[in-house]
């Protein structure tokens, strides 16, 4: 029922894909492909893929048993990665340091991204789709780490929302003498 253009859907790899391994082209070796179809093979336990070569621009298949397809993060230049929760930690932190969010906020906020992460059907998630969503959970949490993470990340798409809240921060940090008054609980009403 399905049919393809050519006699190379025929090639297929079943690699026991371990995370660290990456497709190799059969035809010229090339590691660098991108994926143009993805869907579950019949027995529910593969995802079966068609695959351009980046090289040769050839297509084959590959096969991937579920449970050991690792899930990856696309950059924006088309480079895949694996995901990994301890990198986001690493971001978080240091977007949070010596500010008021304990190791437990920042943990839900690794664990959305990680449900995110792992919804997503093709077990392959956007850098800024997750870039949103620890934006969005910062913040609700700290202006300021917010703005540190936003500006470390700044392929912020809405720039102008961002400047916005960076003149916001300023005003909010101009020195209001010795008391350092919570703003926190108005700001967190605004939100949303
Ligand atoms: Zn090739």
């Amino acid at each position: 029922m399905v049919s393809y253009k050519n006699d190379f859907s025929l090639t297929t790899h079943h690699l026991p894909l371990t995370t660290k391994e990456i497709m190799r082209c059969p035809f010229c070796g090339n590691l660098e492909d991108k994926v143009v179809d993805s869907r579950e093979a019949k027995d529910g336990d593969s995802i079966r893929r068609r695959r351009e070569c980046l090289g040769c621009e050839r297509r084959f298949t590959s096969y991937e048993r579920i449970d050991e397809i690792p899930y990856m993060v696309v950059k924006k230049d088309g480079r895949r990665e694996k995901f990994d929760r301890s990198k986001i930690m690493s971001g978080l932190l240091r977007a949070s340091e010596k500010r008021p969010i304990s190791a437990t906020q920042l943990e839900e906020i690794v664990d959305k991204v990680e449900t995110f992460v792992q919804d997503s059907p093709d077990r392959e998630s956007l850098t800024n789709e997750l870039g949103k969503i620890i934006m969005r959970e910062l913040k609700k949490l700290d202006k300021v780490a917010y703005v540190r993470f936003a500006s470390v990340y700044l392929e912020f798409e809405d720039v102008s929302e961002f400047m916005k809240e960076l003149k916001y921060l300023v005003r909010a940090r101009r020195p209001k003498k010795k008391t350092d008054k919570k703003t926190k609980s108005d700001e967190s009403k605004t939100e949303k």
